[in-house]
């Protein structure tokens, strides 16, 4: 049904879309059933990075896998000063994207009547963006008081940044979730399109989903999600941050979809979308 002939279009089919869809697309019991993430809760810290937009374009903040740190340069190391604390998500209790900016604005609070400053907003993803978190950008305030803070969040780590190194502070409520200091990335990130997995430069956000039956119309509304999602917190340069128009069905034919995006929860280092 969808028109494959568009070498473009199939192209950017064969990248696959980076998020996890609930099991089945094309019946409501189906568009409840939330898939396995791509990887474990434990691994998802281990890997996650952090995206800073800058006026010259993204920078991510990453444990380094180049090589371990060494015991002189984690003795020779500054003590923390920023920490990457979020809201979203807790434990894997499904929330959608309003709850978890509430919740963040809730986190935001508390932390400022603690005395914290927020110096901005970075985006934590896994390497594969299936995910997104908002961290808020924390200092001035002792990282007891953080972590207590991210605990009733039910939050299982925080991230501990100094200029050279990266620590994930685990706060005790997953089990098996170690703590670990690296050595700290800061790399440029390309200007590809973040709903795209094959990292061309100039490829264009390409639509999944399309406008025929249940199943695509529910593809067509995820894809949305993850792009307004991905796009705001990571922009696209080959779309120029959503306008330049789209590939694929829609892109052509025009309109939104009539179903509600509230209705969905997102994403995140627990599991994949899912309808409520
Ligand atoms: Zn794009």
């Amino acid at each position: 049904m969808t028109d494959m002939t568009d070498p473009e279009i199939q192209r950017a089919h064969d990248a696959l879309v980076p998020y996890v869809e609930p099991e089945g697309l094309g019946r409501p019991e189906g568009r409840s059933v939330r898939q396995r993430p791509n990887t474990s809760v434990i691994e998802s810290y281990l890997i996650q990075q952090h995206t800073w937009r800058t006026e010259v374009g993204n920078v991510v903040t990453r444990a380094s896998v180049e090589r371990p740190l060494t015991p002189e340069e984690i003795e020779a190391a500054a003590p923390a000063d920023h920490w990457l604390v979020t809201a979203w998500n807790p434990l894997g209790n499904r929330r959608s994207l309003s709850e978890n900016e509430r919740l963040n604005e809730r986190l935001r609070s508390e932390l400022a009547e603690q005395g914290a400053s927020i110096e901005g907003v970075a985006a934590t993803t896994p390497p594969d963006r299936s995910w997104v978190e908002d961290a808020l950008v924390v200092t001035g305030i002792r990282e007891e008081a953080i972590l207590e803070i991210a605990r009733d969040y039910w939050q299982p780590a925080i991230t501990a940044l100094s200029p050279t190194t990266l620590t994930i502070v685990p706060t005790g409520i997953l089990p098996g979730l170690r703590g670990g200091i690296a050595l700290r990335e800061d790399v440029a990130s390309p200007p590809t399109c973040p709903m795209r997995i094959d990292d061309e430069p100039d490829a264009l956000c390409t639509m999944r989903g399309g406008p025929w039956v249940s199943a695509s119309i529910h593809a067509a509304l995820l894809w949305k999600v993850h792009r307004g999602l991905l796009l705001s917190r990571l922009g696209c340069v080959p779309c120029a941050d959503g306008s330049r128009p789209t590939l694929g069905p829609l892109a052509k034919t025009g309109g939104p979809i009539a179903i509600r995006p509230g209705d969905l929860d997102l994403a995140s280092r627990y599991g994949g979308y899912v309808w409520r």
